[in-house]
């Protein structure tokens, strides 16, 4: 009895280690946003913050269009419709499951492909014999920032005239041959989700290639609304708030430190993991002077020469307090809503299958320390201790 007020005021101090932290500015440096928010009494409705952080991000991402939304999902579901995208589109299993929820949101019916097993991206080699006369659109995904083929897809899109929306949630300031790989087919949508590498508390955007298209994604976004009378579409309210917007114009004064530190933690989980028998990492896509990387995620493959299984690993290191994520285990193709599909029968997804069996996505974001990462690939070195 005579302890607890004691114990009420100790400290809780978490030991914890997830899959990612949000990197997030001082908080003194937010509060003149908030200010200026409080004076103008302009909250949301495309306000000055959410114009300026249009135009911030085109600039930083090197991209001529873009339009915010309230998170990655919305606009997902937005860039399908700004298309007018029915019937079936092919996607990659291999994915967080929004992206094949934004299909299910819009009636059109997912046609699941398998995954090159180096990129784990949908192979295109894989796209053709999925086609069919109902075949609108493909949504590939940059899984974990890694840029899709994107010529490949093209090609094949061009060929059978489909549209290509990419769900880039994961390619945040992703650069091939020195350009913004969101520069590659019809859409790309990005989400600023609080695990995200670029985060906004909750946030995304659409990619556009012109003005009028995304002039139509704003209506979209707006419940259609052109003007004060004129409704033009069915349109949802997927409009980013002015808090949103200003904390995204200061996190974009932060990115640059912390894509810096997650390049630094990539090399060195590669440099200690490359003893450690039967795990493997990714390879690097491309040379480094035309290809640049976020860092998004660190995933590992668990191989056979490994000592214990996949489960046994992300356990033992639960044990220890670090909290590996099976990004993307279960594949989306075995959720209750698309195992009945066809194209979701595990033979049709062998290396898909075979990679959600054996990822881990390690820990990584800024904030993660060099001895924190030591203890990491200390205990998936001695799996069994
Ligand atoms: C995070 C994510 C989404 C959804 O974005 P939200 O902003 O959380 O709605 C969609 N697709 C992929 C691949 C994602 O990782």
């Amino acid at each position: 009895m005579s302890s607890l007020p004691v114990r009420l005021i100790e400290p809780v101090i978490d030991e914890r280690i997830f899959v990612t932290q949000p990197h997030l500015a001082p908080l003194a440096e937010f509060l003149p946003y908030l200010e200026k928010i409080w004076n103008s009494k302009v909250l949301t409705n495309g306000g000055p913050f959410h114009q300026q952080l249009e135009k911030a991000l085109c600039d930083y991402l090197g991209i001529d269009h873009l339009a915010l939304f309230a998170n990655g999902t919305l606009a997902l579901v937005t860039a399908l419709q700004a298309h007018r995208v029915t019937g079936e589109v092919i996607t990659t299993p291999y994915s967080f499951v929004a992206t094949a929820h934004s299909l299910l949101w819009n009636g059109i019916k997912p046609v699941f492909v398998d995954i090159d097993p180096d990129t784990l991206n949908l192979d295109p080699a894989k796209i053709e014999a999925a086609i069919t006369p109902h075949t609108t659109a493909i949504m590939p995904v940059h899984c974990y920032g890694r840029p899709c083929d994107v010529e490949a897809i093209q090609k094949i899109a061009d060929n059978y005239n489909l549209k290509v929306i990419y769900d880039a949630a994961h390619a945040f300031g992703v650069k091939t041959r020195g350009a913004s790989v969101l520069r590659h087919g019809d859409l790309s949508v990005l989400s600023f989700h609080a695990t995200k590498v670029f985060n906004t508390f909750e946030g995304g955007a659409i990619v556009c290639p012109d003005a009028k298209t995304k002039q139509r994604i704003d209506h979209l976004k707006n419940f259609g609304f052109v003007d004060e009378t004129t409704v033009v579409a069915p349109g949802i309210n997927g409009k980013m708030s002015e808090i949103n917007a200003a904390f995204g114009l200061l996190q974009l004064k932060h990115i640059d430190e912390a894509l810096e530190r997650r390049r630094q933690i990539d090399a060195k989980y590669r440099g200690m993991l490359a003893d450690v028998k039967g795990v493997r990492c990714l390879p690097e896509p491309g040379s480094a002077d035309e290809y640049v990387a976020n860092h998004s995620y660190f995933p590992i493959l668990v191989t056979d020469e490994y000592p214990v299984g996949r489960d046994a690993l992300f356990q033992h290191l639960r044990d220890h307090d670090i909290y590996a994520r099976r990004y993307f285990y279960p594949l989306i193709s075995e959720f209750p809503m698309y195992r009945g599909l066809p194209s979701a029968h595990g033979a049709n997804l062998p290396v898909a299958a075979d990679a959600a069996r054996r990822v881990l996505c390690l820990p990584i974001y800024p904030a993660l320390e060099n001895h924190d990462m030591e203890r990491i690939v200390g205990l998936i070195a001695a799996p069994q201790r």
